[in-house]
């Protein structure tokens, strides 16, 4: 059978090649994926139960429930007073990934660049690929707090630049962007007419009265931004698939259509627990307090580790450690841990070169199963 070219140049991801490797061992700490093990709230799943009783198990319009998409214009509204129409600004996507997805494939021709700081989610990269575009990585440095210079950033921009994508707070370092650098990367790409792809699925889980800056705090910018974030981490809510992508309405409508052939909606009763979710009464507090106490006890427990040390992480639930010193590449560092102590990890090199001698810890189980697994770490540091 013949593979398409497209499909084999994009290989699986280490972080699932170790979360896979974790489940062929029995009383494994899995610190692999970023999937919250909290509980979606009650009321959120009785929403969509009550939906699906009452026949609402259809398709919706291709950009997502009329009523869904109000709710996001005003949470976008209410949070960074700028208006986006409903209906022709905002669609709802199946999980972030998809708004992604669509705003690559509705910008890119083939050749045409992006821009991705690393640190990076591995699906940016990949994601550029499949839509044809060509990704073009800037490095960043633990001594720059993981923020991209934004010297970098505008010596990398050429006439084949289509957009940068900017994540905050950032998958895998925990970084939340200063004012300063989004007021700047917003001015370089309006100066350069390029179109900043702001991922704040994140933005919920922020830790000592950091403040969050969004790409909407830079004045004009409304026309250069693309705005994306899901239910996912904020509601517990990563297997409702439900995101959105909020745009320019040329590049909206032509995300619609190209959603009509791809999945037509995002799926019925989860539109109606998004409504629940975004309609601003769901406490998450109280994952924020445990992501926080959880946050305390991992780094401490890290920098108690001769050889590793590690920063405290400003929002997500990633701790990014610094295994330099173990003398160990990090895909080695990964795997003789995960057989060695059964405790899997993502080598750093995962999130793009600048990031060997790293590994990402998701803090995203209990915190007995955090100290279990800062035992089991120790053990390994002790027995290299
Ligand atoms: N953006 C970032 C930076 C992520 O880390 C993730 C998931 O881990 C997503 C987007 C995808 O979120 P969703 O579940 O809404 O597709």
């Amino acid at each position: 059978m013949k593979i398409s070219k497209a499909a084999r140049r994009i290989q699986p991801s280490l972080t699932r090649r170790l979360f896979d490797m974790a489940k062929e061992y029995d009383n494994v700490i899995d610190f692999t994926l970023g999937d919250p093990d909290y509980k979606t709230p009650k009321k959120i799943i009785e929403s969509a139960k009550r939906a699906m009783d009452e026949g609402k198990t259809k398709y919706s319009a291709n950009a997502g429930l009329p009523e869904l998409r109000s709710i996001i214009s005003d949470c976008i509204y209410n949070e960074n007073k700028v208006k986006y129409d409903p209906q022709s600004e905002i669609i709802v996507t199946v999980g972030a990934m998809e708004a992604l997805y669509l705003t690559l494939f509705c910008m890119l021709d083939p050749g045409d660049q992006v821009i991705i700081p690393a640190p990076y989610w591995i699906n940016y990269v990949h994601m550029v690929q499949m839509c044809g575009g060509v990704p073009i990585i800037i490095d960043s440095y633990e001594s720059n707090n993981f923020i991209v210079d934004i010297n970098d950033i505008k010596n990398a921009i050429t006439e084949k630049t289509t957009a940068i994508i900017l994540n905050s707070p950032n998958n895998p370092t925990g970084t939340v962007y200063d004012k300063n650098t989004v007021l700047e990367l917003c001015e370089t790409a309006k100066k350069n007419d390029i179109m900043i792809v702001w991922d704040e699925c994140y933005k919920s889980i922020l830790y000592d009265d950091t403040e969050f800056v969004s790409v909407l705090d830079a004045p004009d910018v409304k026309s250069h931004a693309v705005i994306i974030n899901s239910c996912s981490k904020k509601f517990s809510m990563t297997g409702w698939r439900i995101g959105y992508a909020a745009a320019p309405s040329e590049l909206v409508s032509n995300m619609t259509k190209i959603q009509e052939n791809l999945v037509a909606c995002a799926p019925l009763p989860s539109q109606y627990a998004a409504i629940e979710a975004f309609r601003g009464d769901i406490d998450t507090k109280y994952m924020l307090d445990g992501f926080t106490k959880r946050r305390n006890k991992l780094v401490e427990g890290i920098n108690g580790i001769n050889k590793l040390s590690c920063k405290y992480p400003k929002g997500t639930f990633y701790a990014f450690v610094n295994i330099k010193r173990t003398g160990l590449g990090s895909e080695k560092f990964a795997y003789r841990l995960l057989e060695s102590q059964q405790v899997a990890v993502v080598p750093g090199i995962t999130y793009g070169d600048c990031c060997e001698g790293f590994i990402r810890i998701a803090y995203t189980v209990d915190e007995d199963k955090i100290e279990e697994g800062i035992r089991r770490i120790r053990r390994f540091i002790q027995e290299l």
